[in-house]
């Protein structure tokens, strides 16, 4: 087992991670932005190193320094976390040949998963269902971009092989607005990532968002945790998940979560991973692949007890898996609500000082969050502030903690979404469960959500 990792991210996953090292005994670098400087768990780490000034692209997505201070330290390994630099390839490829390892997939695998139209040929190939789409990229011929809508039948949605973050997608309805949408679309994609490639999809109108955690090791086991439903989202951006997917039958689980695993020991999968999934009317449309830890692994954690960052860190040092998928019993509801330094309504982003703050507490409840009285949202980064999850013996139980919990839960001197989530905690569509990744959006626009 390693014993220094270097934790290559911010916030509350940065603090998850290096939780996840104290109680395995390994030491823990914490690199950070001039903006994060008085982080708490920049303080807690057993080293820290500061790696530039506060924009992102000076400091955690700037590979030399990450680098450096990997040698300063001597970290054996890199744990990358979510955003940043933990999907690209090319830093996964310069961390290992600096002689670190990597803790996530194989530099190719991720090459081949971040690009979204050679992940769905990979995915076809191994027997993982997909949204019926163009095949392949997009060319630039017209009649042909007008014949594969024809075939996909409208309406179609064209999206950015290199996309990501809920960007460079355009829903197209009809034929004469089809060539625009392309080539906007094209001209986004270029802009946004560096790569004009498009494909077209099917625009389902009504799907869930349904995704299978899976773990994979370097001796040939790959096993799923079952899955999560994040359907409620706004833009394309999930704010609240939860595990299991009410009313999902477990037979169907099984089979698709099979063939996820059986597509990891078919690529050579390696680490945590989830297949990201639309499903509707019982039938499951693979969209993309992401090779990294999520945000909302703490429901599968809640109801599995398989702690998938330590997972992440044994397979990355060579371990086998530490449990076989019979093991793997779904136990319990357990629902997450991503706490946002914004307004509840409006979305803005509310950055600025703490100046109270009251976590909640109780059975059941777990809070994911660094921040703390006194802290201060620094502007630069993401929104979210900590997450709260909770868990029951049913989705009724998880349901009545979470309102109890956000009842506790104060946070003062900044907005946050937590009236947003009590909100949606009583709305009815969602206590029944099972509503469709437009549902927010849909209320939201019909002003039924009134601030209080
Ligand atoms: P990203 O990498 O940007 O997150 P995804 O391919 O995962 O992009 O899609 C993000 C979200 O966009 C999905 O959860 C869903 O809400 C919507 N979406 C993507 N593809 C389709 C589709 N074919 N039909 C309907 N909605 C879609």
């Amino acid at each position: 087992m390693f014993e220094k990792i270097l934790i290559a991210n911010r916030g509350e996953i940065a603090l998850r991670i290096q939780r996840a090292c104290r109680e395995m005994g390994i030491k823990t670098v914490a690199v950070h932005s001039e903006a994060d400087a008085d982080a708490k768990y920049v303080k807690l780490a057993d080293e820290s190193v500061c790696i530039g000034p506060a924009p992102s692209t000076l400091s955690y997505l700037h590979v030399p320094s990450i680098i450096s201070a990997a040698e300063v330290t001597d970290a054996e390994a890199i744990h990358p976390g979510y955003g940043f630099l933990s999907e690209n390839a090319d830093f996964a490829e310069r961390v290992e040949q600096s002689g670190y390892v990597f803790i996530g997939p194989r530099p190719e695998t991720i090459r081949l998963m971040g690009d979204k139209v050679s992940a769905k040929d990979a995915m076809k190939a191994s027997g993982v269902p997909c949204v019926p789409g163009s095949e392949g990229a997009l060319s630039d011929d017209s009649d042909e971009i007008f014949r594969a809508a024809k075939d996909v039948g409208y309406p179609v949605i064209i999206k950015a092989a290199g996309g990501g973050g809920g960007r460079g997608m355009r829903v197209v309805h009809t034929e004469a607005a089809l060539l625009n949408a392309v080539s906007m679309t094209k001209n986004e994609a270029q802009t946004a990532f560096g790569n004009p490639v498009v494909y077209m999809e099917k625009f389902l109108e009504n799907p869930r968002h349904i995704e299978i955690q899976v773990l994979a090791d370097e001796h040939g086991n790959a096993a799923f945790l079952g899955e999560r439903d994040c359907s409620m989202q706004r833009r394309h951006q999930k704010i609240i998940e939860e595990a299991p997917a009410p009313g999902l039958d477990p037979k169907l689980r099984d089979k698709i979560g099979e063939r996820c695993a059986e597509a990891c020991r078919k690529i050579g999968y390696r680490g945590a991973g989830t297949f990201e999934f639309l499903y509707e009317n019982g039938e499951f449309f693979f969209i993309e692949m992401n090779t990294r830890i999520q945000v909302e692994h703490p429901v599968t954690e809640m109801i599995t007890g398989i702690d998938i960052v330590q997972e992440q860190i044994r397979i990355a040092a060579g371990l086998k898996l530490s449990f076989k998928q019979k093991d793997v019993q779904l136990k319990g509801h357990s629902i997450e609500c991503r706490i946002n330094a914004e307004d509840p309504y409006t979305f803005v982003p509310s950055p600025g000082r703490i100046t109270v703050y009251h976590v909640p507490g109780g059975p059941g409840i777990r809070v994911d969050s660094h921040v703390y009285q006194n802290y201060v949202v620094p502007q630069y980064y993401d929104s979210m502030v900590g997450k709260l999850i909770a868990y029951g013996a049913t989705r009724e139980q998880a349901i009545a903690r979470m309102k109890t919990a956000l009842s506790e839960m104060v946070i003062e001197g900044i907005k946050t979404n937590i009236p947003l989530h009590q909100d949606l905690m009583r709305d009815a569509a969602f206590v029944q469960g099972g509503t469709s990744i437009h549902y927010l959006e849909h209320k939201l626009a019909a002003a039924k959500v009134k601030p209080q």
